[in-house]
């Protein structure tokens, strides 16, 4: 197939695209970086655009007119982001996607749209003030693509800009299908990690997630930091075992993924954020530490201080992965101290290669750059 890739040379996108090129396709990449993926920026069947989609100057209708299928890894995914910038996360995971979604309606190409666990929001157990008999039941935070109800923050709490925005792009990707002759999937990622997640805080002021904050702090000795305490859960994915799932969706085996939505997670993996806080470290401790340098403390810090105002965590959340494992055969291998192991061992020993191939300085001045140039 000829793949039109948005996003390419992001964390999922990096992986994804050089799955693809493995299998046989014809990618046409489109990104603002192409550090993520320097080591097959060359390959004969991978033509690069590095470019900012809000920007005019692009053709985007003659990309998703001349492709077979489409997948759209736009996106700004970062919690910090949500609070230094809600204008800009809602421009781009909404406005922006939404301008990909239209050509795709407008040329009848499927399209693989990349949304978030994040819709899903806060676990009930956060709203019934200790009504509920048994809060620590999975089932209060095992979510379902099809069944589950949405449950999100007030207004003021304006991290949830980016689930509204996401949500709101599901929705009319779904109302598109029922209206149009259209077809597209969407994937709900719970919290992939992998090499090349994210760069580390040196460059970022604040923006990574947690994993990057946490090997941040391991590699130069400062503060591990748990946003109220670390008692929220999250389950952690494998990269790896995500993109095998992914693919399956891009291969489409039968029609089984048309308009469908799909939980991409494992939900053996739950952990929360101060036992990942204690893994991680036990983890460097055991190998990759240099012994005479002494090991981080974990410190307790106050939403309001890390983020800022208008931060509100999601509790809980477990993905339902029946429908993957029915419709695509697919099951999570990985478990948690791997994936960490595999992780960490690349920022230990990969990752100053490729952050020297940076274009830029800080991540935080591009992002205000891109948008005032767009
Ligand atoms: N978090 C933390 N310390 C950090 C960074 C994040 O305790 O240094 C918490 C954050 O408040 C959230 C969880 O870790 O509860 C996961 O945050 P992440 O940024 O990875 O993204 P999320 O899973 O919320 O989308």
């Amino acid at each position: 197939m000829k793949i039109l890739c948005l996003g390419a040379a992001g964390f999922i996108g990096s992986h994804l695209t050089k799955r693809m090129l493995d299998e046989g396709h014809t990618i046409v990449a489109v990104d603002i970086y192409d550090d993520k993926i320097t080591e097959f920026k060359d390959h004969e069947r991978l033509t690069f655009i590095q470019q900012d989609i809000r920007r005019p100057d692009w053709d985007l209708e003659r990309l998703v007119q001349d492709s077979d299928l489409v997948i759209d890894l736009i996106a700004y995914a970062n919690p910090g982001l949500y609070i230094k910038l809600p204008m800009e996360v809602f421009r781009l995971n909404f406005t922006e996607n939404l301008k990909i979604a239209d050509a795709c309606v407008k040329y009848k190409r499927r399209l693989i749209q990349f949304s978030t666990c994040e819709v899903y929001g806060r676990t009930l157990v956060t709203c019934a003030n200790g009504g509920l008999k048994d809060p620590e039941n999975p089932s209060y935070a095992t979510f379902s693509e099809d069944t589950s109800e949405f449950i999100l923050g007030p207004v003021e709490k304006h991290r949830w800009i980016y689930a509204c925005a996401k949500q709101l792009l599901e929705r009319v990707l779904h109302a598109q299908g029922l209206e149009k002759e259209f077809n597209y999937t969407i994937i709900r990622p719970f919290n992939f990690i992998g090499p090349k997640i994210d760069y580390l805080l040196d460059e970022t002021d604040g923006i990574p997630r947690v994993f990057s904050f946490f090997m941040d702090a391991l590699i130069n000795g400062t503060q591990m930091k748990l946003v109220d305490g670390g008692q929220q859960r999250r389950c952690y994915t494998y990269i790896d075992d995500a993109i095998e799932c992914i693919y399956r969706v891009v291969e489409n085996p039968n029609g089984a993924c048309d308009k469908q939505i799909f939980n991409i997670g494992s939900p053996d993996n739950e952990v929360s954020i101060r036992q990942l806080a204690e893994k991680m470290r036990d983890i460097y401790a055991e190998k990759f530490a240099d012994p005479s340098v002494p090991l981080p403390e974990i410190v307790e810090v106050s939403a309001d201080e890390f983020y800022g105002k208008g931060y509100e965590d999601s509790d809980r959340r477990i993905p339902d992965i029946r429908k993957a494992q029915k419709l695509l055969g697919w099951q999570p291998k990985w478990g948690l101290r791997d994936m960490l192991i595999d992780s960490m061992k690349y920022y230990v020993t990969e990752y100053m290669e490729v952050k020297k191939k940076r274009i830029d300085g800080e991540f935080m001045h591009d992002i205000v750059r891109h948008a005032n140039a767009a």
